[in-house]
């Protein structure tokens, strides 16, 4: 049977896995200590914060049908929030998501998504992957040394600017993908002992080092510990990225407090997480990156716009490409 290393297991290795696991055996690595990459759900008792990706929309065919039988299993839900738009401190637009396109989130976390998809997969996880070498088949090496070899195929699904530094420069697409920037985000975490009283419970702000604000206990399936999970803006979290963290905290709690009205240094709990790759610019197409030759490919949210949807549609034609051309 082919043997195929997927390196990385956020929403796209896990979607690869998924659809060649009855054609190939398959084996993850993944560089975090669990899975979900930036579909992943922070765990501070009893506080619990998504603070990767907030929600999802599903316009694709494939996609609503992958997802379909995890909305059966009440793994993911649908998030039915009032939702506001603010430019800096005033409210300019309302509208209730009950009446909208579908917002869907994993239950009780976003993580859970991808804890259901890991279920019976080979997942080597604390196993960051430096080097790809190919003989006769593929051979990683991970941080501490050790070898995984004899892989016929190796899939890289790991952020553009970290598949860069991973791939061959001999790969045919190896220009392309390291011409694919990344943006930054901060994600503030508060929790609170008392319930704001709040007109919404999903924001986005314009005009303001904020671009999102969520009442994250709101989703469905939640504790109904009132928490509150906030993103900074594109152009604040790349200017800051490697900034002191507690003088970017105080400085996104300051903005937080006067878009929302409310004094957020009252917070239980208050803390924030960077992210050097969190999303980039939209592309229209979908790449296909895919050397048959060197028997490597790539995939990730950024072939197609840095979007849950993005990563599992990316995956997908990934798939199908492999299907036609392995014959798989
Ligand atoms: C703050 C934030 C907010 C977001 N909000 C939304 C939203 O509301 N809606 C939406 O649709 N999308 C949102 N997104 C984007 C969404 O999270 C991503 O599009 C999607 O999760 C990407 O999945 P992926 O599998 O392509 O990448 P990732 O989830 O990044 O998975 C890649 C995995 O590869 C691993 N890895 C990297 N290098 C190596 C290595 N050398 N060895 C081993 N493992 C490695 C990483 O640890 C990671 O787990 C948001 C993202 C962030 C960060």
């Amino acid at each position: 049977m082919t043997k195929i290393a997927i390196i990385g297991a956020g929403l796209s290795g896990l979607s690869t896995a998924h659809f060649l696991k009855n054609h190939a055996e398959i084996t993850l690595f993944e560089k975090a200590c669990d899975v979900s990459g930036r579909i992943s759900t922070r765990c501070a008792e009893p506080y619990f914060f998504d603070h990767g990706a907030q929600y999802f929309t599903a316009r694709t065919k494939a996609f609503h049908d992958f997802i379909q039988p995890l909305i059966n299993q009440g793994i993911i839900e649908r998030w039915s929030a009032r939702y506001v738009k603010f430019d800096r401190y005033q409210i300019i637009e309302r509208k209730n998501w009950i009446d909208d396109e579908p917002r869907y989130v994993g239950v009780p976390g976003m993580n859970k998504i991808a804890k259901h998809l890991a279920e019976g997969l080979n997942i080597n996880i604390n196993t960051k992957i430096v080097s790809l070498k190919r003989g006769d088949a593929w051979q990683l090496t991970d941080e501490s040394g050790q070898l995984y070899s004899d892989f016929d195929w190796v899939i890289s699904t790991a952020p553009s600017p970290q598949a860069a530094e991973l791939l061959p420069k001999t790969f045919k697409y190896y220009d392309d993908i390291k011409d694919v920037e990344m943006r930054a985000c901060f994600s503030l975490m508060l929790g609170f002992s008392e319930n704001l009283p709040l007109e919404f419970e999903a924001a986005h702000v314009i005009h303001s080092d904020l671009s999102w604000i969520a009442v994250n206990s709101h989703k469905p399936g939640r504790t109904d510990r009132f928490t509150l999970m906030v993103h900074s803006s594109e152009e604040y979290s790349e200017a800051h990225i490697d900034d002191g963290r507690e003088t970017v905290m105080q400085h996104l709690m300051n903005e937080t407090s006067n878009v929302i009205g409310h004094d957020v240094s009252i917070a239980d709990y208050k803390t924030v997480h960077g992210w050097r790759y969190a999303n980039n610019a939209k592309r229209e197409n979908c790449h296909i990156f895919l050397d048959q030759d060197l028997k490597l490919a790539a995939c990730g949210d950024w072939c197609l716009g840095g979007r849950v949807e993005g990563a599992f549609t990316s995956a997908y034609n990934l798939f199908n490409a492999m299907k036609e051309m392995e014959n798989i």
